[in-house]
């Protein structure tokens, strides 16, 4: 039976990593007998510009009949000043709820080739091997009620409710905990437990879940401390667990220790494993056009893809290790070069792993 896979490609550099993630995972395609179909779809501001909307019906009804979707970042300057329900992001906040694809994976891996890429020491970061796991559809990002309203003094005053219901706590926890199952059987809960309700909730509820995972060893820390604690010893952590917002905070930090946020994948599952993949970063505005962009984020997207929504799994080791092996070449995006590497554009990195993938 074919697989269809829907491309968002996006604004900014969306497009220029798309069409490098496709060159790779067409070689996928063809070499392990996947029956790919592929389709594409518009989000965020090239959708705006297009139809007037950032979400279309079209995009929203061809992503539920997918059975995966490979998006590569939306947002610039150019939409900045619509008004919210205009803006890309809300496109991608949008089609992630509708979705519901409430589980977000963002795997932080420090390539051994890229040690010295990193901001930190290579002593502190060589081995980097975390997962992030972050709640996506809740919190506060999607909190009612919300807004910017006058006083009775005339004062505006901007306000945001943090909530999440047992439920949603739950079933993110679910996944952390069978995803450190299938790891070091170690999972950090991070919250500011003792400030917000939100997370008092969020602490009792992993707690209880805890002995269901007898294999899991669970602690807790609060968000000031794991932010500390991510750039002074990342390795003690092997999965994090957390909400919407810490999750955005925190994974970006964690995007560094592995030297470029261009070589982070994501992926945000729904309760069935069909999922949006992604990679980390946005759009990135002052590199878009420029063939500066690195594709491998996108490119380790759609390996996580093939893992986890169209169960393909030795397609997608075959794609991380190609990227490996392109790694081992010395071929570098600017963004993760340092001296004595050889300099590729976009599309030299896309082709390069497109070509070491055939072998
Ligand atoms: P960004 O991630 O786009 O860029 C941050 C920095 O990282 C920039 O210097 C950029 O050049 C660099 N960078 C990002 N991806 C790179 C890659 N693949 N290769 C090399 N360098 C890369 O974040 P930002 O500048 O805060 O946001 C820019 C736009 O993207 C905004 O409109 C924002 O709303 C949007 N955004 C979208 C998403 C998404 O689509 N998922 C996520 C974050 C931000």
């Amino acid at each position: 039976m074919s697989r269809k896979v829907l491309v968002i490609a996006g604004d900014g550099i969306g497009p220029e990593i798309a069409v490098e993630a496709r060159k790779v995972l067409d070689v996928a395609n063809e070499r392990f007998n996947l029956d790919i179909e592929f389709d594409e779809a518009l989000l965020g501001g090239s959708a705006y510009d297009t139809v007037g909307v950032p979400l279309p019906d079209e995009t929203l009804e061809k992503a539920k009949a997918s059975d995966a979707i490979l998006f590569g970042a939306i947002g610039g300057p150019k939409w900045d000043n619509n008004e919210r329900h205009l803006r890309p992001e809300q496109g991608l906040l949008d089609i992630r709820s509708k979705l519901e694809l409430f589980g977000n994976l963002r795997p932080a891996i420090l390539y051994p080739q890229l040690a010295d890429a990193s901001s930190l020491k290579p002593e502190v970061v060589s081995g980097l091997d975390i997962l992030i796991v972050r709640e996506l559809t809740g919190g506060i990002y999607f909190g009612e009620p919300r807004g910017i309203r006058t006083l009775e003094n005339g004062e505006r005053e901007g306000y945001n409710t943090y909530k999440y219901s047992e439920s949603e706590i739950e079933r993110i926890a679910r996944v952390a905990f069978e995803a450190a199952q299938k790891r070091s059987g170690k999972l950090c809960s991070v919250d500011k437990a003792n400030v917000l309700e939100a997370t008092v909730l969020w602490r009792e509820v992993l707690d209880r879940m805890a002995p269901e995972y007898p294999d899991v060893e669970l602690s807790h820390m609060y968000v000031d401390n794991a932010a500390m604690q991510l750039v002074r010893a990342p390795k003690q952590f092997d999965v994090l667990v957390t909400g919407n917002m810490f999750g955005d905070i925190l994974s970006d930090a964690a995007a560094m220790l592995t030297g470029s946020i261009g070589m982070l994948p994501s992926a945000s599952l729904d309760k069935n494993n069909r999922g949006m993949y992604e990679p980390c970063h946005g759009s990135a505005p002052d590199i878009a056009g420029q063939g500066k962009a690195n594709p491998l984020a996108m490119i380790l997207s759609a390996a996580m893809m093939l893992r986890y929504s169209l169960n393909a799994p030795e397609a997608a080791d075959a794609i991380e290790a190609a990227v490996s092996s392109v790694l081992d070449q010395g071929l570098r995006t600017p963004d993760i070069f340092t001296e004595g590497d050889t300099l590729v554009n976009t599309s030299g990195m896309g082709e390069a792993v497109a070509v070491a993938l055939k072998q």
